[in-house]
Parts: C-alpha cells; structure tokens; sequence
C-alpha cells in the first residue's frame, strides 16, 4: 500500500491539507495525475477510493467509473472546512466504489508504480490456470466460506536476504489465512524458528520472504506435475523480483527441484535433494534442501527439531560468509 509520504508532497501541503492526511491510514494525492486540482485518493484494504473530481490531462486518462465531485479544491490550499466536508463524503465514496470496482485511472496509475513482488501478490490470487485445483477451491468456498480459498501469494520482507520455498497451501493453514505457512502445523515450525532467530515479530517479517511452488492447496496436498510445472511461471517471477535473496531453502523435494527448474539448472539429478545439503550455482543465491516440516515428516522422527535448527543454523552462516565475502 502506498504511504502517505509516497502520494502526498507533505512539504507542498497546507496545513489543512497535512492534518487531512493525517487523520486518513492511506491517502493519496497524485503530483503523477496533475498538481492542477485536489486528486484526494485513498485506499481502505483492497479498495482503492477516488474521493476528488481531479483533472487528468487527456480525455483517455479520465476516470472510467463517475465519483462525486467532492471538493474542488487545491490539497496546498485545503481549509480545515473543506477537509472536513471531505471526511465526511468518504465513507458515501467507499460505499458507491465498493459496489462499481476501484476507478480505473488510479488502479492503473497505481498499478504502473508496483514493484514486481507487490504486482505478483496482486495477479496470484486471480489465476485459475489448473481446472482441477481451481474446482477445489470452488468447493472449498462452500465449505469454508470464511477462508481466503485462492491461490495464495508470498508474503514478506520485499528486500529479503532470505527466501523460503514450501510446497503448496496447507487446507487449514495458508490456504484459510491467505499467507503461506500461516495457522498450521508446519507454520508453528517455520515461524517459530524464525521468531527464535527474531526474523518473525508475530506480524512481520524481516530479511525473510515465503512463498510456495504451487499457490492453490491441492487435493490430498499432491499437486499434479502438471500443476507444479504450470504454476512455475509464478515462482520463477517471484524467484527473479526477490532481488537481494541471497540464500534460498527449499523445503521438500518438490520446491528443490522446482527452484532449480526455474533457475534452468539441467540436469536436475546434478544437484540431488538432501536435508541439509547446499548446492551453489553460478549468478544465483545458494540453496539450501531442507525436509519440509510437515506433520508427517515432523511426527515420524523423518525431521526432528535438532534437525531444523541445524538447517537454519547453516543458513545464518552461509548469509553471514556471503556478507563477509562480499565485504
Ligand atoms: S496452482 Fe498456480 S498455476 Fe495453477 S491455478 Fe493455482 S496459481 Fe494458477
């Protein structure tokens, strides 16, 4: 989401204006859609409000969807009356957006400024490439209406040092959270290593991004090898935007020999999957294989806590030799 810092040139703000943003959690208003007029934007969760009759400079930039006029004033110039009268009109503008979809103008203003990680976390959720797993999460919505039941996007640090590739959606994990690894079994393992190791604060996470092979929870928790192959398109555009990624862990051998395939290692047996093994590729971070810690793995003895700890004790050395290295 945008800040208010981004949209707004707080310095080129009235004092109107400034406590007008202030009172709002996203605000925006567009130097980028024309200093000629007030384009008060602001984005409540996924909608994104057009509260300003503004001014775009050609016909084809206008607005697609009509919002109130609401105040026809400069945010240099805002009176605390206009802005207001401004807050107040909000909550009608949210309502009439909500029903007709965000104004095309700014969604493509805003979608022209997106880093490639935040676009992804946009488009994932819209596919519905695989017709199998696709009818699954149809009947899941039934089912489980209150969950996210949609291909599931990455979610982390954008910035990441650290990647982390799991397999697919838990049923009652990522898939009803929206944010991989989160609400189950194997998360309690994930995100309990991280906090202990303070890359996980309970909301955030820092130097850390995790994303699965294959975004949509598959029945049984098999994907086809049609729908793993199908969904790397994904994965590797998640794999190219996390640009500072130096260590990648894989967790299973399904996301080891996905990451390696989207990096177009061949052949795939050169690099074999083992716990703990490291494999270092020419222009790419090193990865590291580790067990994923689902229950079957984590109840059976296969991957013991000692066993994760070591992995994620071998990836905090191999961030800290490749940062000494590149000192
Ligand atoms: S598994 Fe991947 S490619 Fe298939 S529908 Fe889900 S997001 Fe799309």
């Amino acid at each position: 989401m945008f800040s208010t810092i981004d949209l707004f040139e707080p310095a080129r703000l009235g004092s109107a204006g400034r406590a007008f943003a202030g009172r709002l959690t996203t605000v925006g208003a567009g130097h980028w859609l024309g200093d000629c007029a007030a384009g008060l934007l602001f984005s409540s969760g996924a909608t994104l409000c057009c509260v300003s009759d503004f001014a775009p400079k050609a016909e084809s930039a206008r607005p697609t969807m009509a919002t109130p006029p609401v105040e026809k004033t400069n945010a240099r110039t805002m009176s605390d009356g206009a802005s207001q009268r401004i807050l107040v009109r909000i909550g009608g503008v949210q309502e009439r957006l909500e029903r007709h979809g965000p104004c095309a103008y700014v969604a493509r203003a805003m979608r022209a400024r997106e880093a490639p990680l935040e676009r992804l976390e946009r488009e994932i959720p819209a596919c519905s490439d695989c017709p199998r797993l696709a009818d699954f999460l149809a009947s899941l919505r039934t089912r489980h209406p209150d969950y996210w039941n949609r291909p599931v996007p990455g979610f982390g640090d954008r910035n990441a040092w650290l990647a982390i590739i799991g397999l697919a959606p838990g049923l009652h994990g990522a898939n009803r959270s929206g944010r991989p690894f989160f609400r189950d079994a194997s998360g309690e393992w994930l995100y309990g290593e991280l906090a202990r190791r303070r890359l996980w604060d309970g909301e955030r996470l820092a130097g850390v991004y995790i994303v699965n092979a294959v975004k949509c929870v598959p029945p049984g928790n098999r994907p086809t090898t049609d729908e793993q192959i199908r969904c790397q398109r994904w994965l590797g555009r998640e794999l190219a935007a996390l640009e500072s990624a130096r260590v990648v862990l894989a967790l299973g051998r399904i996301a080891h020999g996905a990451v390696l395939r989207c990096w177009g290692v061949r052949p795939l047996a050169a690099h074999p999957f083992a716990h703990g093994r490291v494999a270092r590729l020419p222009g790419r971070p090193v990865l590291v294989a580790s067990y994923h810690p689902s229950r079957q793995n984590t109840n059976t003895g296969v991957l013991t806590s000692a066993m994760w700890r070591a992995v994620f004790a071998r990836v905090a050395r191999l961030e800290r030799l490749r940062t000494t290295s590149r000192a």
